[in-house]
């Protein structure tokens, strides 16, 4: 008896955020190392200054 092999369905939705992602990790993978960038900016927000310590500040201009 042959049995078929089970499909995984996406939404539509779900298939242009992957091809986003993949696309955005192709054109602009971001940086590999970020160590320096928390350096250069001494572990503070770039736009207020408060000191993140690993995370972000929690205001509106935070990224993505
Ligand atoms: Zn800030």
């Amino acid at each position: 008896m042959a049995r078929s092999k089970k499909r995984v369905k996406h939404t539509v939705a779900q298939a242009r955020n992957a091809m986003r992602r993949a696309v955005e990790q192709i054109v602009d993978p971001g940086p590999a190392d970020v160590t320096a960038l928390w350096a250069h900016f001494e572990s503070r927000c770039a736009y207020c200054g408060v000191d993140l310590v690993g995370r972000f500040c929690g205001r509106p201009h935070r990224p993505r």
